[in-house]
């Protein structure tokens, strides 16, 4: 693009990128898919749920970035601890800090206080997996604290790489009810919006950007994570991408493609609140309840 010093090679464009043009492809794909599915909007108050792992550190940058100067426009970060002795120290200390940098406002729950155990003491007593009492209270307790401080939506790190496994892998479990839960969703009573900014950035791109901005990195990764599927699909996936630069962006255009489709035979249900806490669930008792009484009354 220009005589500069290349940084990064992007394979799908066959492009070796200076700093500078770098992050300008990078600001403005990140632009286009916010406004390709309506984003980020006028008056809109942005919760940035914040690990304090790459992708989120990587959003809140973005994100400030891009809007930050826009007066009509807020933004603040949630960071979930889910007491995970030895591990989420560090991360939370890393959110702190970016917070502090960026000036956003930062809100730390935890689910000792929220739920009433930590997840370590979750394994302890009962009998599921770590990554579903964790990925379901984190879920809840992001959304209740979005909407308790006045969020419109709530932005999460997903990047390419994450969407495009998780596509594979609903067609590769034959779930396509999971995989039309994808689509991004229209507005629900109590339920924030999520929005993923980073969906056509690629996980290569996104630690690249976090380096360039000289942004802390974690590299930690959380003693529960065993996920063999998804490391089986995003090794295929890796090596797919290699050899056929683009392909991910193909599997998300082919996703694009059928949401139409989906969208009619999964239409998006109307949410009822569930009868112990009030939240929104799709049945009578949400799943966070349910955990719960199977982990208090064991
Ligand atoms: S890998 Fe760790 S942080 Fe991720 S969902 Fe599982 S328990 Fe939670
Ligand atoms: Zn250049
Ligand atoms: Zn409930």
């Amino acid at each position: 693009m220009c005589n500069g010093k290349a940084v990064y090679y992007q394979r799908h464009s066959n492009r070796h990128l200076c700093k500078k043009h770098f992050l300008k492809d990078f600001y403005r794909r990140v632009k286009y898919a916010v406004k390709k599915y309506s984003m980020i909007e006028k008056n809109d108050k942005i919760a940035i749920a914040m690990s304090g792992g790459k992708d989120s550190i990587v959003l809140a940058h973005v994100l400030k970035h891009l809007y930050g100067k826009r007066r009509d426009i807020e933004f603040f970060a949630i960071t979930v601890d889910e007491g995970i002795e030895d591990y989420r120290d560090d991360t939370i200390k890393i959110a702190k800090k970016v917070c502090k940098e960026l000036e956003i406002q930062h809100v730390i729950v935890n689910f000792k206080d929220e739920i009433g155990l930590t997840l370590d003491e979750m394994i302890k007593r009962g009998n599921r997996n770590a990554c579903t009492y964790c990925g379901v209270f984190r879920k809840y307790l992001l959304n209740k604290t979005a909407r308790k401080l006045g969020a419109t939506k709530l932005a999460t790190g997903h990047n390419l790489d994450d969407e495009t496994q998780t596509i594979l892998l609903n067609f590769l479990h034959s779930d396509i009810e999971r995989l039309a839960r994808l689509i991004p969703q229209r507005k629900q009573n109590n339920l924030i919006l999520r929005i993923k900014p980073l969906r056509e950035i690629y996980e290569r791109e996104v630690v690249t950007y976090a380096i360039l901005n000289d942004l802390p990195l974690s590299l930690d990764e959380c003693p529960y994570s065993s996920f063999p599927v998804r490391s089986m699909v995003r090794d295929f996936l890796y090596e797919f991408e290699n050899k056929y630069p683009g392909r991910k962006f193909s599997i998300m255009r082919s996703f694009e493609q059928l949401m139409p489709c989906l969208k009619n035979i999964y239409p998006q249900i109307e949410l009822k609140r569930c009868s112990i806490c009030g939240e929104p669930t799709a049945r009578d008792i949400c799943q966070p309840c349910n955990l719960k009484r199977e982990l208090f009354s064991s």
